[in-house]
């Protein structure tokens, strides 16, 4: 492990030290932001309510609208001058939401990405490709920072340029990559239509994947074409970036790290807590950001807390099941909640299926119209095609409770994106 001590630290020792944190986080922002200063008066709570860790739900909730409302300094908990560091969060319409970074909070972030690629079999030494986008994303310099904290070779190439991902992979003898999951598949087309056998030409053997919930069959999927140990990292922009929770060798979940941050899931209807294995959205509590420290954000992204002791990897860390969607990805169709998650883990089961689907809602009549559009896996006759679809139409139909149209198109005719892969088109917005 690559941080013994913390990792394996014994639930009293985690619980206790997370009170303590909390407690200075709490009684920090209410001194310093005049913002969370109002929200707890509005509430009639103060820091000197926070006896036991039970005591967090007497704090109000915030969300991205309040970040996007304090633009771009309102929540910061530090005088200006001692921050080193911005990144914005990725995909948003309007103001972006901004986070504030000081020395400290950028070593703590590299820390919890140092522990998070270790986990995911890093090591000194190795060469280690960072696709995801440097800027304002936390995602690059995330992964950045983490890897060269580690004492890997960081190779820094950022999104995109495709064909020179795989001559450095190559050229360079790399060991692992991070990206999106969904740029690993493009990056194994590309990759074939060069020539490049990825099993026998290349040495990445792993793979770190976030950004973009990826089903359990996408992952099968990844590791076969790559012959790749694959992980999930999960994270957000308001808890300093990827890194917050990462998955471990058991793959059986994720770890959040607890030093770090408190995690809850409460039911997105009524905000209430919910138990162990219930699912519901995650929120999350910073416990050393310094910056701007974050109470009770709600992250839309939707989960639940595992009901397992002592994971047989060793860590005592909180685990959580990998991200089913968010909030507010999932998409009505007839007043049914569909994600594309759960068609994705039915399409990548089936070995006829290509790499790529998309959903296409669209108005028919009054009703609406779902449409699984599916790359098979090579060209099919008219007859295998019309075989493929009414498989795939029979399994999909009790996971979400009605019957979309499947239509079986040829391989690499859904557009593909270098970001994360659009999943939904929806025909009825426009
Ligand atoms: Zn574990």
């Amino acid at each position: 492990m690559w941080n013994k001590a913390a990792e394996t630290m014994d639930r009293r020792s985690l619980k206790k030290l997370q009170l303590e944190r909390l407690r200075e986080t709490v009684t920090k922002a209410y001194g310093a932001v005049p913002f969370y200063n109002k929200l707890f008066k509005e509430h009639h709570v103060s820091p000197d309510d926070i006896r036991t860790l039970e005591d967090l739900v007497k704090l109000p909730m915030i969300s991205k609208i309040d970040l996007r409302d304090n633009y771009p300094y309102g929540m910061l908990a530090v005088p200006r001058g001692n921050c080193v560091r911005i990144h914005a969060s990725s995909g948003t319409t309007g103001k972006p939401t901004l986070v504030c970074y000081t020395k400290e909070d950028v070593s703590n972030w590299s820390e919890v990405m140092a522990r998070s690629l270790f986990m995911a079999g890093l090591r000194r030494g190795d060469a280690f490709q960072v696709t995801p986008g440097y800027g304002l994303f936390t995602g690059g310099l995330g992964f950045h920072y983490g890897g060269e904290r580690l004492g890997a070779m960081v190779v820094p190439t950022g999104t995109g340029n495709t064909i020179r991902q795989i001559n450095l992979m190559r050229d360079l003898g790399t060991n692992m990559i991070a990206g999106i999951a969904s740029y690993a598949l493009h990056m194994a087309e590309v990759a074939g239509s060069m020539g490049v056998d990825l099993h026998k030409d290349l040495q990445v053997r792993r793979g770190i994947f976030g950004a973009e919930v990826w089903s359990d069959g996408l992952r099968k999927k990844i590791a076969s074409l790559w012959d790749m140990d694959c992980y999930d990292i999960y994270g957000m922009s308001e808890m300093y970036g990827p890194g917050a929770a990462s998955e471990c060798s058991a793959h059986e979940g994720i770890h959040v790290w607890d030093d770090h941050f408190i995690i809850e899931v409460i039911d997105p209807e009524t905000g209430e807590v919910v138990g162990p294995e219930e699912e519901g959205e995650i929120v999350m509590t910073s416990l050393t950001k310094e910056a701007m420290p974050m109470i009770r954000f709600r992250t839309r992204d939707l989960s639940r807390i595992l009901d397992v002791g002592k994971c047989s990897c060793g860590r005592t860390h909180t685990k959580i099941a990998r991200i089913k969607g968010r909030s507010d990805d999932g998409i009505s169709v007839n007043g049914v909640k569909v994600f594309p998650g759960q068609v994705e883990s039915v399409l990548m089961r089936n070995p006829d299926v290509g790499l790529n689907y998309q959903l296409v809602v669209e108005k028919s009549g009054a009703l609406d119209k779902m449409t699984v559009m599916v790359e098979a896996n090579g060209t099919l006759a008219d007859q295998a095609a019309r075989g493929l679809s009414s498989s795939i139409a029979k399994e999909i139909r009790p996971v979400l409770g009605f019957s979309p149209e499947i239509r079986v198109v040829p391989p690499l005719s859904i557009e593909r994106s270098e970001g994360k892969a659009k999943r939904v088109l929806d025909l009825r917005k426009r």
